[in-house]
């Protein structure tokens, strides 16, 4: 007999998979994987939705865990994600990717000591001038990028069982380099196996534009896409036009300096009935590795103390705070392909 609670258990299941039938919504069961397994999406709760843990900016030819001392990485970032979660903080996204610093036992390890819910990624950062893609980008095919990472996914990350929960990319403005365009056909690919959602670093409103025209392409719709660092853009008509085809739009770099600038990002979506696209962040953290005691740690506390605080101010009520912190990270990491 199909029972209702067998048809939850199966649709789970093949959301968990990525099977999500072209055209569907990801439904109230769509799952997030976290670096400790999946999550029911509406269990994320309040989420950061762009920080980072830990970063290595030596470059992808010299990156190795010989380079930190991961203990001392966990000493130094636990305090800071114990003050986001005193803070209601339940979930954040941790954006850094492989030859850049990532490490999903550390992320792991820190879940458990803070009581956040942490997600890693797969993929590879070619923006930088590519610094940070390693030598085989350039004799691959997207086709064998986009296999590496799918086995992630399958198999998890280094040999740890742990799997991502999204696909993180980057690329520099417009125009795109031949490698550039390859990791985001490779992460199209990546996405129609996987179900997982795809953010791009992204240097300007044409490189996000070129960004989607690669993904349709493949067959992958707009709300597939997290268009990363989107405050860069200073016109709002990027913004604009991308969340109208779907896509996400990200606006991560709340600092106390930014506070106004990032107001003014809201109120133009708002304006245009799209906030209900937005995702909010401070791309903050980064123990620096190579620097003494990591160097400047930066909290994850403004958007708690300073911005929502400012966002109220200006009229937000709290139910466009919910959708921009809670309702939003669950639907844009939600796994499920979304095909054309
Ligand atoms: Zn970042």
């Amino acid at each position: 007999m199909f029972t209702r609670r067998t048809f939850l258990q199966q649709s789970g299941a093949l959301l968990a998979g990525g099977l999500l039938l072209p055209g569907a919504r990801p439904a109230p069961e769509a799952t997030v994987m976290t670096v400790s397994g999946p999550l029911g999406a509406g269990k994320l709760g309040f989420t950061l939705t762009h920080e980072h843990v830990m970063v290595d900016f030596i470059g992808a030819d010299q990156s190795s865990p010989d380079r930190y001392k991961a203990d001392e990485v966990f000493n130094t970032a636990l305090p800071f994600l114990r003050s986001a979660r005193e803070r209601g903080c339940t979930a954040l996204v941790d954006c850094t990717p492989a030859y850049l610093g990532r490490n999903v036992q550390l992320l792991q390890r820190l879940a458990a000591a803070s009581g956040l819910h942490i997600v890693s990624n797969t993929g590879y950062y070619g923006a930088a001038k590519e610094k940070y893609l390693p030598a085989h980008v350039h004799t691959a095919t997207a086709e064998q990028l986009a296999a590496r990472w799918i086995a992630e996914w399958k198999q998890g990350i280094e040999g740890t069982g742990i799997r991502p929960g999204f696909i993180k990319t980057g690329t520099d403005k417009a125009p795109l380099t031949p490698a550039q365009q390859k990791i985001i056909a490779a992460a199209a690919i990546t996405h129609l196996a996987t179900g997982l959602t795809i953010g791009v670093h992204t240097g300007n409103g044409e490189a996000a534009v070129e960004q989607l025209a690669i993904l349709q392409k493949h067959g992958v719709r707009p709300s597939a896409k997290i268009w990363i660092h989107a405050q860069s853009e200073p016109d709002a008509a990027y913004h604009i036009t991308a969340a109208r085809q779907g896509g996400w739009v990200s606006f991560d770099g709340v600092s106390p300096s930014s506070v106004a600038s990032h107001i003014t990002c809201l109120q133009n979506m708002k304006r245009e009935g799209l906030l209900k696209q937005v995702l909010v962040s401070h791309d903050a953290g980064w123990y620096h590795v190579g620097e003494p005691q990591g160097g400047n740690f930066r909290d994850y506390n403004c958007i708690f103390d300073t911005f929502i605080p400012a966002m109220r101010q200006h009229g937000f009520t709290q139910q466009e705070i919910s959708t921009v912190f809670i309702e939003n990270p669950a639907r844009a990491f939600a796994t499920g392909v979304r095909k054309q």
